[in-house]
């Protein structure tokens, strides 16, 4: 961090300042000159937010020149980050993975007819919600505990691994029991209590990118995860809410990119979510494999104008067939492949 003091201000602000600095184990490196009164800040700065040093008086700029993520970050650790879960899967490095399903768990046949089908397209991974962050409290809620006994019954069936998004800290045990991959939705990316238990838990966390959320915000969400211990993360950018209304969020594409630049962990995309139509569905997943995300989630449903929720974005079986052969052959050219 580099702090730069106002003009004119003292020698007394300056070892104020200097001194809190250096309670907190930080060291100052003095670069002023005759104009400028300008000094670095040496050690670990992520304890410390540039708003803490506003509050002294005399300060002009405070400028960040680490991340203030540490476990997250890309100088934490050199290679990627890869994830090995049963079967055989692995998340992360030159891996590409897809997750499929429905939005929600409706029924034990509407699950399986579907898992059925991801399984025949080539997708490793059943994705289901049973505990649903509807905007309105009168919409379908989940089937909650027997959902995800039934993602746990025809994942073991079907051999597919099962992925679902917990929606509060008490339920982490029951979720231990039945998933394989933990999903925080992006309404709770922010949810600080539930990351800190998450921290604790020995399965991987998908973590979504928050609705209106910086790359800097989700990092630092991943690394309250870590921190706690748990070092298995996998993000997913799922879109952001801009002033377009065309598509249901703006697809940040680039931030498959910013993270790899940033971070060790495995990045995916989760296309549905993002254009909120199901038409864009299979080239906005050929585009993420081209960026180099490692995999997708992505809803499907087998027959989307009776889906309980997210029956407008749910590719129907054939629809999603169609988009993994494409994928496939994208892969091809890319000389990438897709497990
Ligand atoms: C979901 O995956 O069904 C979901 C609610 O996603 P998000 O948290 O990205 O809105
Ligand atoms: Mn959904």
């Amino acid at each position: 961090m580099i702090v730069q003091m106002k003009k004119g201000s003292t020698k007394k602000e300056y070892d104020h300042i200097t001194e809190f600095l250096k309670s907190k184990n930080l060291e100052v490196k003095d670069v002023s000159s005759e104009a400028v009164r300008i000094f670095g800040i040496i050690g670990d700065t992520s304890t410390i937010e540039p708003a803490d040093l506003y509050a002294f008086d005399g300060v002009q700029e405070v400028t960040r020149v680490s991340t203030p993520f540490k476990k997250a970050s890309r100088s934490f650790k050199k290679g990627d980050t890869i994830i090995h879960l049963n079967h055989g899967i692995e998340i992360g490095g030159d891996q590409f993975v897809v997750m499929a399903g429905p939005c929600s768990v409706e029924s034990e046949e509407q699950l399986r007819i579907i898992a059925k089908g991801i399984k025949k397209a080539g997708a490793h991974i059943l994705r289901g919600g049973a505990y649903k962050p509807r905007t309105s409290p009168y919409a379908f809620q989940g089937l909650e505990e027997d959902g995800l006994k039934l993602l746990r019954k025809i994942g073991d069936e079907l051999d597919l691994l099962v992925v679902t998004e917990i929606p509060s800290a008490d339920l982490i045990p029951l979720f231990e029991q039945y998933v394989d991959i933990i999903q925080v939705g992006a309404r709770n990316m922010q949810n600080f209590h539930l990351l800190k238990a998450l921290g604790k838990s020995k399965k991987p966390i998908l973590l979504k990118r928050g609705l209106s959320a910086t790359i800097e915000e989700w990092l630092m969400s991943a690394e309250y995860i870590m921190a706690g211990g748990n070092e298995e993360i996998i993000l997913c950018e799922r879109g952001i809410r801009t002033y377009e209304k065309y598509t249901r969020n703006t697809l940040d594409i680039s931030s498959v990119l910013a993270v790899k630049d940033l971070s060790h962990l495995p990045v995916i995309i989760d296309p549905s979510h993002a254009a909120g139509r199901w038409t864009m569905i299979d080239k906005l997943s050929l585009a993420s494999l081209a960026v180099g995300a490692h995999g997708l989630i992505v809803e499907v449903h087998h027959d989307p104008t009776h889906a309980l929720s997210d029956g407008a974005q749910s590719l129907k079986i054939n629809k999603f067939t169609e988009m993994m052969e494409h994928l496939e052959k994208v892969a091809d050219v890319l000389e990438k492949k897709i497990q």
